[in-house]
């Protein structure tokens, strides 16, 4: 049994610590704020890998393709240790396009996910209306992914705090920014705490950690504003090239999002609103009249290549790095527990994560 400390309470961290505790360690998490306060509180809570990853296949998209597989079994046990519901919903999705041109890029992409074993189909226009009625008469194509889900993150993240509470997590939270003082003791307002192993799970912030580290940590804070309007209710996830569609139990359509550099700024703007808004009217008509009636924004940990960083490092192997998940924090919740719990007991990983390594970005 190890002791181990996580700096930083989003879904990643509480994550890893629910995973951990259930394998027996002794965590604590330690949150500058409240836990999901951040972006994971902020996120549509797509599980969607499909569509969002464009490019060739790569161990990244295996990572999310893995997280995916998980994600029924995984949000199953966290409701039940939380003893809370939340939002699941296997809707499946469509990626439309507006443009024959686009047509192409779709088949590629569905030739290479097949390999992977993904189920997809092309469909026309009008099947595509078919299945979701209120899509515009100007969409020509789609692929259909029926594998795709999402949950509604706010409740998803209070779950997995309870879900760590109940299994016996010390949570801190209003800690204040915690740093690291000498043989990698956590130092909080009011708190000094030892332990065998610290995870540094801090999001968009993980470059403060650069100095005390001694490695460099490439990880920026990227803006994403998003709305939501009141109906109408989609069946699937809907996304475009220039933006996606969830619609939520509780009778919200959720319409996002943005991607600016603005540094720790959470400020919402006309113009990041706006665009949004143009985007989901084009899609759904029926929205022409409607303005949204909640905006909100958080900020996701981008790395400089894209890729999360996950795993121990070399130069101090006490500490683990679970940061820069970008888009798809939320998706690879499960997985991100499940290696840094096997990293730290020294069990073999499952899938290749060597390109996810937090040393790679080093000169030499
Ligand atoms: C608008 C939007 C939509 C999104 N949609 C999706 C989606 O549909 N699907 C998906 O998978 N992902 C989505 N994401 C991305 C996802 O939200 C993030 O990848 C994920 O939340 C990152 O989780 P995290 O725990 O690393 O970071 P965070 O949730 O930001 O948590 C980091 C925590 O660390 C704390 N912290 C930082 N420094 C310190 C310190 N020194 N001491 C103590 N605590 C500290 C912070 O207070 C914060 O609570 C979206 C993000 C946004 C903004």
């Amino acid at each position: 049994m190890a002791r181990i400390t996580i700096v930083g309470g989003g879904v990643i961290g509480l994550s890893i610590a629910y995973e951990c505790q259930k394998r027996g360690h002794d965590m604590t998490i330690v949150e500058a704020e409240e836990c999901g306060g951040q972006a994971s509180g902020a996120a549509a809570g797509m599980l969607a890998p499909y569509s969002e990853i464009e490019e060739d296949p790569d161990d990244f998209f295996r990572l999310c393709q893995r997280s995916l597989q998980l994600f029924p079994a995984w949000q199953n046990e966290i409701k039940l240790a939380a003893q809370v519901d939340f939002e699941y919903n296997e809707s499946g999705s469509l990626y439309c396009i507006f443009h024959e041109a686009d047509r192409l890029s779709l088949e590629t992409k569905k030739a290479w996910q097949e390999k992977f074993g993904v189920e997809s189909y092309l469909l026309s226009g009008n099947d595509i209306r078919e299945k979701e009625p209120e899509l515009s008469q100007e969409i020509v194509a789609g692929l259909w992914c029926p594998e795709e889900s999402h949950i509604y993150a706010p409740d998803y993240v209070s779950a997995l705090l309870q879900a760590c509470r109940n299994t016996g997590v010390r949570v801190i939270e209003h800690a204040g920014e915690a740093t690291l003082g000498d043989d990698n003791v956590v130092l909080a307002e009011h708190y000094e705490i030892e332990a065998d192993y610290t995870v540094i799970a801090t999001g968009a912030w993980t470059m403060n950690w650069e100095e005390k580290l001694g490695c460099s940590l490439p990880v920026y804070p990227i803006r994403g504003q998003i709305c939501a309007y009141e109906g109408p209710s989609l069946q699937h996830i809907i996304f475009t090239s220039q933006g996606y569609l969830v619609a939520k139990e509780n009778g919200s359509l959720v319409a996002g999002a943005s991607e600016d550099i603005a540094g720790f700024n959470t400020d919402i703007t006309a113009h990041g609103i706006g665009r949004l808004e143009k985007w989901s009217k084009k899609i759904v008509p029926k929205l022409i009249k409607e303005t949204p009636f909640h905006t909100w924004a958080g900020l996701r940990p981008a790395t400089q290549d894209g890729f999360p960083l996950i795993g121990r490092l070399q130069h101090n192997p006490k500490i683990i790095l679970a940061t820069g998940h970008y888009r798809n924090g939320i998706l690879l919740s499960p997985v991100t527990a499940k290696i840094i719990a096997d990293e730290i007991e020294g069990k073999a990983q499952e899938l290749a994560i060597d390109d996810f390594r937090p040393e790679r970005f080093q000169l030499t």
